[in-house]
Formats: C-alpha cells, structure tokens, sequence
C-alpha cells in the first residue's frame, strides 16, 4: 500500500465536536458524506497508536542568526505563527531516504531544519510555566520553502502562503513520547545537503523557547490534542535542486532524511 495514502487514511473520529464543545459545525462521529477525505497521522514510536495531526504551526524567524539573514529586525519581537495544511506533511520513517517531489513554480526551493512539539493536550491563554504539559512529544522536520514565493508575496505585502503551505512542503519524522525523550531546551540542530555541512546550531538559540512559543500560540487560537509546532530554523538556509539529498538531525532523535526528486 502506498505510504502516503495508509498514513492519511479516512478519519473515523474528527476533533471537536457536534455534541457540545468547542469548534461549532465540526463532527465528533463520522456523519454519511458523499466522499471521504483524508486524515493525517504519524506513527508513535514503541507504540501501536497512531499520533492524529490536527493543525500545523509553525514560527517565523525563532533565531537570531536566521532573523538577520532574513532581513528583520533581530531584537526580540513578538513571535509570529504561520500554518501549513495537515495534509502538507510526508511521513518519512528513520533511516530511509524518501522521494521528495520538487514543487511547482518556484526556482528557489529552500531547507529549514526545525525541531516540531506535538501537542497532546490543549487550551488558551497557558502560562509558560504550565506550558510544557501539553506537549505528547517531539520529532523534527523540514519546513520547505518556496523562497522566490514567499519573498515576492511580501515584497507586495500579499499573504506569503504561496511559499509555505504547498503539498509536501512538511516532511516530518515518526513521533517521539516525551516520556521517553525527555524536553528539547538545548542540543546540536544540524542539516547537510549532499553530505555537506550548511545549518549547524544548537536549540538552545531559540529567541521563544517551546514553552514561550505554545504559551503566545494560545492567545491566538484555542490549542487542541494533535496539534504541532515547527519551532523555527537555525540560520543559512539556503536551496536545493532535483538530485540533492537532505540529511537533518536533531541530539535525541534520529536523523530524517530526503531525496529531491
Ligand atoms: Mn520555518
């Protein structure tokens, strides 16, 4: 069975909920529909569950170093959150190489190494100090890029979605219980292309760490069980081409891994 498609298999259970909660008009049980659509999960590792994907979100400019050569100011602004579609993510499993289509419309297709929190959990208005309960666990992924896109779209002030939120543009890793990994506060975030050195830091360089970042992100948008966070990209992003292959990494957790095809 095509990978894709078993990780994206038909929901039976939605979030939210007809009877009584939270999102009005979303089903808690599957009504009859003239078709199914897709529901996205990632597997757990050392468990026989599924991790259901809610909402992606991901922060803008969460290093310094990637701020500057972003072009913005560098000093500590308010964070701001941007949101893939869930079915933008390609589950690519440890120690395998997946094909990753090279996307339409771009000539600038950019890397972003991040580490991604995945939410177990939910609410609004959490304190950082309360904030780290919410996390299930951890995995990493690439936030792929389309650079021309995105800096087009803002240079004429229109939304830079374009350049985010595409198919694909999310491969992610299996997720890791916290329970077993413990927090990310600190550790080596690295990424090579072709073999090659090109981001190499460390998380603790984060301008909002993962409890400042889930804490801001629910003044926003109420939280829910199965959302994740891509926590930001060191600095020197930069492209890649059809061939290249994409290795990034993470202390803690094994490395993810992609061709561009
Ligand atoms: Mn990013």
């Amino acid at each position: 069975m095509d990978r894709r498609h078993f990780f994206q298999n038909t929901a039976l259970v939605t979030t939210g909920a007809l009877a009584g909660c939270a999102l009005p008009g979303v089903a808690q049980h599957k009504p009859r529909t003239p078709f199914d659509v897709a529901a996205t999960y990632l597997p757990i590792v050392g468990s026989d569950e599924m991790f259901p994907v809610r909402r992606i979100y991901c922060i803008g400019r969460n290093y310094r170093a990637h701020a500057i050569e972003m072009g913005s100011n560098p000093d500590r602004e308010p964070p701001f959150f941007f949101q893939k579609p869930t079915d933008a993510i390609q589950y690519v499993p440890a120690g395998t190489v997946a094909d990753h289509p090279y996307p339409p419309l771009t000539k600038n297709y950019h890397y972003e190494a991040e580490l991604v929190a995945c939410l177990g959990k939910g609410g609004k208005n959490i304190p950082a100090e309360k904030a780290l309960d919410l996390v299930y666990g951890y995995t990493l992924g690439l936030d792929m890029t389309r650079r021309d896109l995105q800096r087009a779209m803002g240079d004429q002030k229109k939304p830079w979605e374009i350049g985010k939120s595409f198919d694909r543009s999310a491969p992610i890793g299996a997720v890791h219980r916290v329970t077993q990994t413990g927090h990310f506060s600190q550790g080596a975030i690295w990424l090579k292309v072709n073999g090659e050195l090109k981001q190499n830091a460390n998380l603790n360089l984060m301008i909002w760490n993962v409890a400042e970042q889930i804490s801001k992100l629910s003044e926003a948008n109420e939280l829910f069980p199965g959302d994740i966070i891509y926590c930001g990209t060191p600095d020197k992003v930069g492209p890649v081409v059809q061939g290249d292959v994409i290795e990034m990494h993470i202390d803690g957790l094994p490395n993810l891994s992609v061709k561009v095809v």
